[in-house]
């Protein structure tokens, strides 16, 4: 078994911590990065958490920073809720995950971790939890951000890809199912999910955080297996 990393998180000011991984708060990107927007909707992505590499990875020195859309339950119709779908356990076809076309409600920006630069132009929406990362004993599936290391699947079995134009694909990172990010009292709310199904009036969530693809989903996130440039793909199983 391939070991990786559990995630242990803290609450804390993000302007009184110093860690390089985290969920939340302000991205840490290279300047010349523009703020992501949805290519569905326009709207700004929310950015939800970064992540350094440990040093035992094979991209240490890289970070990689992940936004998503928040507005994509009550904005976009049934088929723009996840991209294209990666057909698991096969060859992926050349060009499918080329980002201008692929990453359209969410945006996976990997980059040197020493040019990442406090993005005082975004204002936080999720909030700051530090991360500190474990090597992992054996599998848990509760935990809620898992690096590299084994898939856990849910009901729908093996769904791994395993080759983009010529290059092996690699288990980046996964997000537990039903885990939820805690969103700052003024930040735009998500709507109920429900409440989007079919012409009734949206109304928002309750609960005072952020679904991730929808509360029941399990993501996985793949790249080819590369130092520079690799290429992202996104996979989801529901419980
Ligand atoms: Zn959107």
């Amino acid at each position: 078994m391939r070991r990786g990393w559990h995630c242990i998180l803290t609450k804390r000011e993000q302007k009184d911590d110093d860690s390089s991984s985290f969920i939340g708060g302000k991205p840490c990107i290279p300047i010349d990065i523009p703020l992501p927007i949805c290519m569905i909707c326009g709207e700004p992505l929310t950015f939800f958490f970064q992540i350094a590499f440990p040093k035992e990875h094979m991209w240490a020195g890289k970070s990689l920073a992940f936004f998503y859309c928040t507005s994509a339950y009550d904005k976009h119709n049934d088929k723009q809720q996840f991209p294209p779908k990666l057909i698991g356990n096969s060859v992926v076809a050349d060009g499918v995950l080329e980002p201008n076309s692929y990453q359209t409600l969410f945006r996976a920006v990997y980059f040197d971790t020493e040019k990442g630069v406090m993005r005082e132009d975004y204002k936080g929406r999720v909030v700051y939890q530090r991360i500190d990362w474990v090597r992992i004993k054996k599998k848990d599936p509760s935990i809620p951000l898992t690096l590299a290391g084994e898939p856990v699947w849910l009901g729908y079995g093996n769904e791994r890809p395993k080759i983009y134009e010529g290059k092996k694909m690699e288990l980046v990172l996964q997000v537990a199912e039903r885990f939820r990010f805690d969103k700052y009292p003024d930040a735009p709310s998500q709507m109920d999910e429900f409440s989007c199904i079919g012409e009734g009036p949206r109304y928002p969530r309750k609960e005072n955080n952020y679904t991730f693809f929808f509360d029941h989903n399990r993501v996985y996130l793949w790249a080819t297996k590369e130092r520079e440039n690799p290429v992202f793909g996104l996979n989801v199983q529901p419980d």
